[in-house]
């Protein structure tokens, strides 16, 4: 099960983020605001990542 620290984490790094609330009102995102959770890929805890990169996401991290 993912937590938050891990999505937001991934999010950061994940070069396929890409947030939902983009729109021509939405400014550069915050980015403690940038997560797994924004992302527009996101499925939800059950299925996660739609792409199925979170896993490989995180394992790079943890390379650093
Ligand atoms: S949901 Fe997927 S595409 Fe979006 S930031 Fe997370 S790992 Fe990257």
């Amino acid at each position: 099960m993912p937590n938050l620290e891990e999505m937001q984490a991934v999010g950061q790094s994940c070069s396929e983020y890409t947030p939902i609330h983009w729109g021509p009102r939405a400014s550069k995102p915050e980015p403690e605001a940038i997560s797994c959770a924004t992302c527009v890929h996101w499925q939800g805890e059950e299925d996660m990542c739609a792409l199925d990169i979170y896993e490989e996401q995180l394992l790079n991290l943890d390379q650093t």
